[in-house]
């Protein structure tokens, strides 16, 4: 796709941001500096790419497990966060606290998820971040649950919730990625 093809596709998926409250941090200050790639239920069109980062090359299909299979792997938080869409008490996070330089790889499947070098103190009690470390290998769809209307984003590979995106980020890019510590481990750069 070109980047003029993106633009205007970002443009048009810009329709589908409504700006709402925030269960997931107080910083609600909305405004809309920056594009977004988001989507309704059911895909990124034109978005299929996942870029992995790890040592076993690229995967070419997705990771699906069966919920028995979930519990058993994942300890309760990170199940609850990631396989139904929960959040984790604010400050209650192992990655919350995290300086050192390193990857946020997803807790189930091991994607890349985020770098340490966009990480920023949000003051929500949550990690976040200004960006992950590529666009592919997340998703960004509208949630409609507990009466308000936010981006979810998730991991491409498995489908793991992993928290939510909001505009009040700080610059570059003016994005919060409002994350749950549960839904991540951290692996330090070597
Ligand atoms: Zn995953």
């Amino acid at each position: 796709m070109s980047d003029s093809q993106e633009h205007r596709q970002r443009l048009s998926r810009r329709a589908f941001l409504v700006t709402s409250a925030s269960a997931c941090g107080a910083l609600a200050v909305w405004s809309f500096r920056a594009p977004r790639m988001v989507a309704a239920a059911g895909g990124t069109p034109g978005m299929v790419t996942i870029v992995q980062f790890n040592a076993s090359g690229k995967s070419t299909g997705k990771v699906v497990k069966s919920d028995a299979e979930w519990r058993k792997q994942l300890s309760a938080i990170s199940y609850q966060v990631a396989r139904q869409a929960g959040t984790e008490r604010p400050y209650t996070g192992d990655s919350l606290n995290v300086h050192e330089r390193g990857l946020f790889r997803c807790v189930c499947c091991d994607t890349a998820l985020f770098s340490s070098d966009t990480k920023f103190d949000s003051g929500t009690g949550w990690p976040s971040f200004w960006q992950p470390i590529a666009r592919e290998n997340v998703v960004e769809i509208t949630d409609r649950s507990l009466g308000m209307e936010r981006t979810a984003v998730s991991c491409k590979q498995c489908d793991a919730h992993l928290g939510h995106v909001f505009d009040d980020g700080p610059r570059p890019t003016g994005l919060r990625y409002c994350m749950n510590s549960a839904a991540m481990r951290f692996v330090k750069l070597a």
